[in-house]
């Protein structure tokens, strides 16, 4: 059997982490974790009991509450790939809204969402065999990750991204206010206190604006299976 490893995408919002991990985890056959996923699942119970809202944010309660968040991933058998569930409800298409990202790096500062919620990345990654991607992969949760991708391309780009994903998805949004999303979602993740957004000493940077698809996948297969071998 060939060795297993544990990799680690991070980098800024849209950078096309989760496409390219998606990819990986399928042609090693190992687990893909989406953290972002888990953040905009807490943010999304946060929103519906009514702990966060425009300028207000009551972080004692969701605190007080966090016990009753169970979050899982659950195989979708349409598209291939794993749905956010919370409580057992399948939250997938709620959880990608412009709304649930105008919050979540707010929700995501929280020290104590972050400790529940790195505890559960560290337990489902703890055999290796995963690929995880996120903000704080490689220099929090698997500092000891065999490899570590940081991820990047100009904001321009990534937002024009967004923007079709999310018109694709039948969302009426406004460029606009995707760019500014994606601008304050770095803000805010660089300069939390609480495990920033920052390249490990030992990731490797990509900057993918200019790659397509396929040239990114092979950029970082190439560099899996000099790790493996
Ligand atoms: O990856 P995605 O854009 O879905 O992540 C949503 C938000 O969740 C990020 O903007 C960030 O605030 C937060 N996040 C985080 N740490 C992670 C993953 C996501 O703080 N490991």
């Amino acid at each position: 059997m060939r060795k297993k490893i544990t990799i680690a995408i991070d980098g800024f919002s849209s950078t096309g982490k989760s496409t390219v991990a998606k990819e990986l985890a399928k042609e090693l056959e190992y687990i893909y974790v989406d953290s972002g996923a888990m953040y905009r699942a807490v943010t999304f119970y946060a929103m519906k009991n009514g702990f966060i809202s425009t300028d207000f944010f009551d972080l004692d309660s969701l605190t007080q509450n966090l016990n009753s968040i169970n979050l899982s991933f659950k195989l979708n058998t349409n598209t291939g790939n794993a749905d956010m569930y919370l409580n057992n409800i399948n939250i997938e298409n709620e959880i990608r809204t412009l709304e649930v990202s105008s919050f979540v790096s707010t929700v995501a500062a929280s020290s104590s969402v972050r400790k529940k919620l790195v505890s559960i990345q560290k337990e489902i990654g703890k055999n290796k065999g995963v690929v995880m991607d996120g903000r704080d992969i490689g220099t929090v949760v698997f500092k000891d990750a065999e490899l570590k991708i940081f991820m990047n391309a100009s904001a321009n780009t990534r937002a024009e991204r967004r923007f079709k994903e999310l018109i694709d998805k039948g969302q009426n949004v406004i460029f606009d206010d995707i760019l500014k999303n994606v601008v304050d979602r770095d803000y805010m993740d660089t300069t939390r206190e609480d495990s920033p957004l920052v390249k490990a000493n030992d990731a490797i940077e990509i900057d993918n604006s200019n790659l397509n698809r396929k040239e990114q996948f092979d950029i970082i297969l190439k560099l899996i299976e000099e790790k493996i071998n």
